[in-house]
C-alpha cells in the first residue's frame, strides 16, 4: 500500500489527510512537533481570553483520527532524504514515504534585534507560545506593561488578548498608519482610532532599537529607535510578520526560496514531494496573489487540491477570487476581490469610500477607472455574503450594479441597521451618479433570520 507522509498537522496538512482518506485507502501518516491533535490556530486568542478551553478549538474528536486510519506521530522532522525517500524524526526514528507532503507552516519573524531571545520575549504562533504567554503575562501584577512590536493582524490580536486582562500595552508600529500596506487610508485611519479607543498606547512610525535585560536575563525595558526613549516593560511580543518554516530542509535538495518552491500543481523539484499552506512558495504569483500566502483558506484549498493530485486526479491549484476575513478588536473585517492600499493602488484602480458618521463602520469599493468593472470590496462592521461577491466578480459586474444591489449581499441579521441607502447617496454625490439602492427583500431577511 502506498505510504503518504505529511509533515505538519495544521489546516493544510490535515485538509490533505482528510481528503486523501475520502478519495483513497492509502496509508496516511501525519507527523507534527507542536501538538498531538489538529487545532484552529486562528482561535488561539479565545483560549487566553477565556472564551474557550484549548480542547474547544480542536475541531475533531480525538477518536476521529484512528477511525479514519490517519496515523498521528508526534515528533520533529530533522532531515529529509529524497533519494532513499526517508525522513528522520528527532534525529533518531526513520520513516519511509512514497509521497511526501510538506505542510510545516510559518514561524514568527525576528530581525536580529538585540535582546530578542531574552526571557519574556515571545511570538504568538504556536500552542507553546500560548502557554508561554500564560507565564509571561498571566495578569497585570506580573506584567505591568507589555510592548508589542509589529502592526499586523497577529499584533492587534495580541494587543486585544492582553487588554482583556487589563494589562497596559504599548504597540510599536513601523508604518505611519496601522496596516497601511494593505488597507486604504480611510480604513487604516479608522483602525488607528479604534486601537486608541481601546486604551492601547499606539506608537505609529516607531521602530524597536533594542530589548534591555535585567540582571537575570529577563526583559526589563525596550528602547525606541526614533526617540531613544526607554520604556519599562515585563513582556515583549514580536509580531512583525511570519516566514515559512523550512530551515530543516536546507540540505535536502528540495528547492527553497523563502519557502518551498512549488509549481501550480504544488509539486516541488523533487519527484513525489509536494508543499502546501504557509510554507509553500509559488514560482510565479497567481494573478494579484502573493507567491506565499500565509492565510487559513489558502492552506485548506491547497490541502484539498494536493489530495486530488495524489489520488490520481492531477489538478492545478486555482484559488479563485481572493477573500479573507479578520477582526480588529471588535470590528469584523472582510475583503473580497482586490482593493489595494492607497500606496499600492494600481493605476487603473478607483476607490469609493463610505464611513458611518459616528460609528466605526465603513466600506471601500474598488473599480476600474475606464470600464467601471467592480474589482473588490472591503467592509468593516458590516457582514457580507461571500458567495454573492464571488458571483459578481465572476460575472464581471460593474460598480453601479454592485452599489445598487449591495442589500443582496448583506449578511447582518434582520434587526441590524442597514446602510445601503446612505452608501448609495455618498456614491452618487462622489461620482455624479443617480443609482437607487435596492432594499433587502423580505424573503432574504427571512432566510437570514
Ligand atoms: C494568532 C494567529 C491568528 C491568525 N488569524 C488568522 C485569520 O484570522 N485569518 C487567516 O486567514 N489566517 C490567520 N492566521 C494564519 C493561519 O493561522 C495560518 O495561515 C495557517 O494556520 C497555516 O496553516 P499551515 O497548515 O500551513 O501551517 P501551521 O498551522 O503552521 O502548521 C504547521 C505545523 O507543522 C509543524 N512543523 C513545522 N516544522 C516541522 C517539522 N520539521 N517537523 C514536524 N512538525 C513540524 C508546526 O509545529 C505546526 O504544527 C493566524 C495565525 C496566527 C498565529
Amino acid at each position: 500500500m502506498e505510504n503518504i507522509v505529511i509533515i505538519g498537522n495544521g489546516i493544510a496538512g490535515i485538509s490533505a489527510a482528510r481528503h486523501i482518506r475520502k478519495l483513497s485507502d492509502k496509508r496516511i501518516i501525519v507527523i507534527s512537533a507542536e501538538t498531538d491533535y489538529f487545532f484552529s490556530r486562528t482561535a488561539l486568542m479565545y483560549v487566553y481570553m477565556g472564551h474557550m478551553k484549548f480542547e474547544h478549538i480542536q475541531p475533531y474528536e480525538n477518536w476521529f483520527w484512528e477511525k479514519n486510519r490517519i496515523e498521528l506521530v508526534r515528533g520533529y522532522v530533522t532531515h529529509v532524504d529524497t533519494e532513499t525517500k526517508q525522513l528522520q524524526i528527532d534525529g533518531s526514528r526513520a520513516v519511509q514515504y512514497d509521497k511526501l507532503i510538506i505542510a510545516t507552516g510559518s514561524k514568527p519573524n525576528k530581525f536580529g534585534w538585540p535582546g530578542q531571545d531574552l526571557h519574556g520575549v515571545q511570538g504568538l504562533y504556536s500552542k507553546q507560545d500560548l502557554d508561554l504567554l500564560e507565564v509571561n503575562a498571566p495578569n497585570k501584577d506580573v506584567c505591568k506593561r507589555a510592548v508589542i512590536v509589529g502592526g499586523g493582524l497577529i499584533g492587534i490580536e495580541l494587543a486585544e488578548m492582553l487588554r482583556s486582562r487589563d494589562i497596559p500595552v504599548t504597540f510599536l508600529v513601523r508604518e505611519e498608519s496601522f496596516w497601511n500596506g494593505v488597507l486604504p487610508n480611510g480604513e487604516s485611519a479608522m483602525i488607528n482610532e479604534h486601537i486608541l479607543d481601546h486604551h492601547i498606547d499606539l506608537r505609529l512610525g516607531t521602530n524597536l532599537k533594542e530589548i534591555v535585560a535585567d540582571e537575570n536575563g529577563r526583559v526589563k525595558s525596550i528602547i525606541i529607535t526614533e526617540t531613544g526613549e526607554e520604556l519599562p516593560c515585563d513582556m515583549v511580543g514580536l509580531t512583525a510578520g511570519v516566514s515559512p518554516n523550512v530551515d530543516f530542509l536546507k540540505d535536502s535538495g528540495i528547492e527553497l526560496g523563502r519557502g518551498v518552491k512549488v509549481d501550480r500543481f504544488l509539486e516541488t523539484n523533487m519527484k513525489d514531494v509536494y508543499a502546501i499552506g504557509d510554507c509553500a512558495e509559488q514560482h510565479e504569483a497567481i494573478g494579484n496573489r502573493r507567491p506565499i500566502e500565509a492565510v487559513w483558506y489558502t492552506g485548506r484549498m491547497m490541502g484539498e487540491t494536493v489530495a486530488q493530485t495524489i489520488c490520481g486526479n492531477r489538478i492545478e491549484y486555482k484559488p479563485g477570487h481572493w477573500f479573507n476575513s479578520a477582526k480588529f478588536l471588535d470590528i469584523e473585517y472582510q475583503t473580497y476581490g482586490w482593493v489595494f492600499s492607497s500606496k499600492g493602488k494600481k493605476e487603473y484602480e478607483a476607490h469609493f469610500h463610505w464611513r458611518h458618521p459616528e460609528e466605526k463602520i465603513c466600506i471601500t469599493a474598488a473599480f476600474h477607472k475606464d470600464t467601471n468593472q467592480f474589482l473588490g470590496l472591503n467592509t468593516f462592521g458590516i457582514r457580507m455574503r461571500h458567495e454573492v461577491f464571488d458571483r459578481w466578480l465572476t460575472e464581471g459586474r460593474d460598480i453601479d450594479y454592485v452599489m445598487e444591489h449591495l442589500a443582496d449581499a448583506n449578511f447582518d441579521p434582520e434587526f441590524y441597521k442597514n446602510y445601503e441607502a446612505d452608501i448609495a447617496s455618498k456614491y452618487n454625490s462622489d461620482f455624479g451618479k443617480s443609482i437607487k439602492a435596492k432594499k433587502r427583500s423580505l424573503k432574504r431577511i427571512f432566510q437570514t433570520a
